[in-house]
């Protein structure tokens, strides 16, 4: 007897309610953010062949597809509350099934973020999460703050998810353990969310690296109406990366995709409480540039010589 649609429901998603008033089962769930908290929702969709290839381990599938919509509870400073799944697939499979909702629910306790309800349905793999969480009302993190002056820091090292696509793809040749490396930083990105809730008060605007440095930190200048300078030699990296030519460093590092870090700027004065904050969440933060006034991005060596930026950021309707 194939798995009917509630069998698997039941089996797999359903877990008693913990902080929600309602979870899985009825109509709508029921969520009850503390008083003076506001709720911040965000919505993310893995698409098979597009944004993960069927040959990842069903496991770190799951465990993605809540980590990349963590992320933007993170960049906002928002402590995350619950999600809901939406799961469109060719066939009840069990043994993806315990795969992904173990890789799922793992990170989900790790998080304290339940999972309230959702909606199953056959058809191509398809995974859509929206996600909730509280942050004390007029604290989140907005892509608008940045002041010129401020430093720029982003979390963690950049570049190996894209390193990772790249031996996919097979335009260069990783030795199996460094390969092996950089496929975990692209299957099992760790969302910054105790980073976040740090950065709350003292970043002046954030936002998580998705489709690349370049493209991420425009959307922030962007939106904070600043420029910025950009020494590409201070960008974190990992020794696998940086074990390649600079031109491939370059390009993982600034147009990489998939990194899930934070973006962020603070004041010039409240460095040691970047540092701070960063040692409280357990997460190394380098300064990597300056907001400027001048709107556009100048990139520098750590000679201060300018660097041509070439790179775009990803875009899925034109790669
Ligand atoms: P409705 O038809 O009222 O939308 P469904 O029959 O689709 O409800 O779902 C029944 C219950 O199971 C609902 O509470 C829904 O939120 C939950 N649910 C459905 N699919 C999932 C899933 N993949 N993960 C978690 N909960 C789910
Ligand atoms: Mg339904």
């Amino acid at each position: 007897m194939p798995l009917g649609e509630f069998d698997l429901i039941a089996r797999f998603f359903s877990r008693p309610a913990r902080r929600a008033a309602l979870g899985v089962g009825d109509d709508c769930a029921l969520l009850a953010p503390a008083p003076g908290m506001q709720l911040a929702t965000s919505c993310d969709m893995l698409v098979e062949g597009r944004h993960f290839l069927s040959t990842v381990a069903p496991e770190r599938l799951g465990h993605k597809a809540l980590a990349v919509n963590l992320s933007d509870l993170a960049a906002c400073g928002a402590a995350p509350l619950a999600f809901t799944l939406a799961l469109s697939m060719p066939n009840a499979d069990e043994a993806w099934l315990e795969g992904f909702s173990r890789g799922l629910l793992a990170l989900a306790d790790a998080h304290g973020c339940e999972l309230v309800g959702g909606d199953t349905t056959r058809g191509p793999l398809v995974i859509c999460i929206s996600v909730f969480g509280e942050v004390p009302a007029g604290q989140a993190l907005l892509r608008s703050g940045a002041r010129a002056g401020d430093g720029l820091y982003v979390s963690g090292t950049l570049g190996d998810a894209r390193l990772a696509l790249e031996a996919v793809r097979g335009t260069l040749e990783l030795a199996g353990e460094t390969f092996a490396q950089v496929r975990r930083a692209m299957e099992l990105p760790q969302p910054r969310v105790a980073l976040g809730v740090a950065l709350r008060g003292l970043a002046t605007s954030a936002i998580d690296i998705s489709d690349g440095l370049l493209g991420d930190l425009a959307h922030l200048l962007r939106r904070s109406g600043v420029g910025a300078r950009l020494d590409v030699d201070a960008l974190p990296r990992s020794a696998q990366l940086a074990a390649q030519p600079l031109a491939v460093q370059r390009e993982c590092l600034l147009a990489g995709g998939d990194d899930y870090e934070l973006l962020f700027t603070a004041p010039a004065d409240r460095a040691g409480a970047v540092r701070d904050a960063a040692a409280a969440a357990g997460v190394a933060v380098t300064r990597i540039g300056a907001i400027e006034a001048e709107p556009g991005l100048r990139l520098v060596d750590a000679d201060g010589r300018a660097v041509a930026a070439t790179w775009g950021s990803f875009d899925h309707f034109r790669t």
